[in-house]
């Protein structure tokens, strides 16, 4: 049921209104001054409003300049309702971003026809904005276990290494792949390996800070960018990381399975030409990760000295 706020300070007008919008299935709220309409907008939050003009105090023009000026009420559709129909009153509500016009006396049908116009563009005008989050969502992030995806995840750490440059502060970059994520395919299924790709971003998002950024390379391979961190902090994080992975206990239709993961760790330096530098010697640490017999974190600092 729609709900539409009137606003009127003649109390007769807004009885008269009342009892056609409850008639034809509205739910009514009413205030009868510029200042109740504005508090009632606010914590009710109608779906349109049909606004009187000519009210002592506060104006339905002032009302209306108000109502667009707060976040929470700048969508709402408001119908200003006048007696005076002068081109120019028209023009200069609608220019202050009144939805329509309706002249007094009211002829109901003519407004319930205008109220069901209001309805049905602020009804589109949601289900664009729903569309639009949902877009940004499949363009940004991985569907299966919803890290950003490879471009996003670049994108968002290449800003967090100006941000670290700036402010001399520490970026650590993860490089982490699924130990023989094959043999889980091959052994328990392609859903039960997707399964363990969910838990495995799960349980990373469970041990990181809201703030790094987690995304999917690819397959198996994950990076994680984390923020405002040294490489120490990192190194403690990562250990923390591949525990909760060895210790996650995967049941998939009643196959249960282990994983483990490689991680290699590095931190973004102020003589990196750029983020991908970064990352590719994560990578690099990763692959000697796998070398030295998987389920290990490596960083500079664990490879001898050459
Ligand atoms: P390593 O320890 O050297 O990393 O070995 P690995 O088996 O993990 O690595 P490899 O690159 O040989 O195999 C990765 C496998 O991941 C092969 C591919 O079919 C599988 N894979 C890639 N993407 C997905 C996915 O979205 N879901 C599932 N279930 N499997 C995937
Ligand atoms: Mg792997
Ligand atoms: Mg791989």
């Amino acid at each position: 049921m729609a709900k539409v706020l009137v606003v009127d300070d003649v109390h007769d007008n807004i009885m008269l209104l009342t009892y056609e919008l409850e008639d034809d299935g509205f739910e009514v709220l009413s205030a009868t001054s510029g200042k109740e309409c504005l508090k009632a907008a606010d914590q009710v939050v109608p779906d349109v409003i049909l606004l009187d003009i000519r009210m002592p105090e506060m104006g339905g023009i002032e009302t209306l300049e108000h109502l667009k000026k707060n976040p929470k009420t700048a969508d709402i559709p408001v119908i200003m309702v006048s007696a005076n129909d002068s081109n120019d009153n028209i023009i200069s509500v609608l220019d202050l971003g009144a939805h329509d016009f309706v002249s007094k006396p009211v002829e109901y049908v003519v407004l319930a026809a205008r109220m069901r116009s209001a309805l049905r563009l602020s009804q589109a005008l949601t289900q664009l904005e729903t569309a639009n989050i949902e877009l940004k969502k499949l363009a940004t992030t991985d569907p299966l276990t919803s890290c950003f995806n490879r471009r996003h995840f670049f994108s968002l750490s290449r800003k967090e290494t100006l941000k670290a440059t700036r402010h001399h502060r520490g970026l650590s970059i993860f490089m982490m792949d699924i130990d023989y994520f094959k043999r889980i395919n091959d052994t328990y299924g392609h859903i039960a390996g997707d399964q363990a790709l969910i838990q495995f971003a799960n349980c990373c998002r469970g041990v990181c800070r809201e703030s790094d950024i987690l995304g999917r390379l690819g397959g198996e391979e994950f990076a994680l960018s984390c923020t405002d961190t040294h490489i120490n902090g990192a190194k403690m994080l990562a250990e923390r990381l591949r525990l909760a992975c060895e210790q996650l206990s995967i049941n998939v239709d009643g196959n249960v399975f282990n994983m483990t993961i490689s991680i290699g760790i590095t931190q973004f330096l102020p003589t990196d030409e750029s983020f991908d530098c970064a990352l590719q010697r994560a990578d690099k640490l990763l692959y000697k990760a796998k070398e030295y017999g998987r389920n290990r974190c490596i960083s500079e600092d664990d490879l001898p000295n050459t």
